[in-house]
């Protein structure tokens, strides 16, 4: 087994085999209704490496399409469970703070997807520090456009900034001592 997950009151238990395929941060307007949060994060696992217990309802945000999306939350305390894509894909999408230990040690974003769909405020510096990318729908390899969004670099602005990290303290005492060397020459030369 790899991670248990389960709703808040227990009824709906998921067991996964395996890590998952693909772990996205995702910002489209369904999600974050659904979820009624700023962004949500949805770990894709393969179909057969997933088993599901517990009576769940099911609700589409896509009804008109054939191969909808179906979203399932616990029939009891009604918390979004998990996510069943188009049956062609062969996924079934999770929620990392539903699993048992809430991501830790395992869970690592890939990608931010549907970013058009975005709040602003909520595309926070921390969001856009953690160095993945951030596609204007999906990435190719899920079938998305491909197309990155505008924002800075999360790899150029930590090099911006890992010159302060504590580890260079060796650099800035040396930095030190060399100005003040310096500005006791000069004042000694003026003297
Ligand atoms: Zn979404
Ligand atoms: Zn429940």
């Amino acid at each position: 087994m790899f991670r248990e997950f389960s709703c808040p009151c227990g009824s709906v238990k998921i067991t996964t085999l395996a890590p998952p395929l693909m772990m996205t941060v995702c910002h489209c307007s369904d999600c974050t209704r659904i979820h009624s949060a700023p962004m949500i994060e949805a770990a894709i696992f393969k179909e057969t490496d997933v088993t599901i217990s517990g009576a769940t309802d099911t609700f589409t945000s896509d009804p008109d399409r054939e191969d909808k999306t179906v979203r399932h939350s616990c029939a009891k305390c009604h918390v979004p469970v998990f996510i069943h894509p188009p049956k062609q894909f062969g996924v079934r999408t999770l929620f990392p703070p539903t699993c048992s230990d809430r991501g830790v040690g395992w869970w690592k974003p890939m990608a931010h997807v549907y970013c058009e769909g975005r709040l602003d405020t909520f595309l926070t510096p921390a969001c856009i520090m953690d160095g993945v990318p951030k596609y204007l729908d999906r990435p190719g390899l899920m079938m998305g456009s491909d197309r990155l969004i505008p924002v800075p670099d999360g790899g150029a602005l930590q090099s911006l900034i890992e010159p302060l990290r504590a580890k260079y303290w060796s650099f800035w005492i040396l930095t030190a001592l060399l100005v003040a060397g310096a500005r006791n020459y000069l004042y000694h030369r003026s003297a």
